[in-house]
């Protein structure tokens, strides 16, 4: 597995070679606002590696994703998602053609905010 993919507009984002508006970073994980977003809140939850999809997850990378999913609760409740139960959010992996998977990076929508939302 590649750790980067020169094509792949996620590793360039990763390398700041794209810019974005982030929301969190630390050694494996980069999150970023969705520059089309869906609700209120719509962020973006990737691995700095590049891992293709859900479909690629390897055992090696069940702690990140681990990880991943326990950051959730702190980016929701960070960036303006309400409480639950009245809140809450909503998390979408997207995986291939029929899963609607358009950037062939590994990535979380993480939504959440007051709705109605324009999709979703
Ligand atoms: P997918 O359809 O693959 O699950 O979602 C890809 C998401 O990436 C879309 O919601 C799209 O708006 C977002 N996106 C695509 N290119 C960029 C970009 O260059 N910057 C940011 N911030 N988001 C992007
Ligand atoms: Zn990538």
């Amino acid at each position: 597995m590649m750790s980067a993919d020169p094509n792949c507009i996620f590793c360039k984002i990763v390398a700041g070679q794209i810019p974005s508006r982030k929301a969190y970073e630390d050694e494996e994980i980069l999150v970023f606002h969705d520059i089309n977003p869906w609700a209120p809140v719509h962020l973006l939850v990737i691995p700095k590696i590049h891992i293709i999809s859900m479909a690629h997850v390897k055992p090696d990378h069940h702690a990140l994703l681990g990880r991943m999913m326990g950051l959730m609760q702190q980016l929701a409740a960070e960036h303006g998602c309400n409480p639950y139960p009245d809140g809450g959010f909503r998390i979408v992996s997207n995986t291939g053609k029929e899963g609607g998977q358009e950037v062939h990076h590994l990535h979380f929508h993480l939504m959440g905010g007051p709705r109605p939302w324009a999709r979703g």
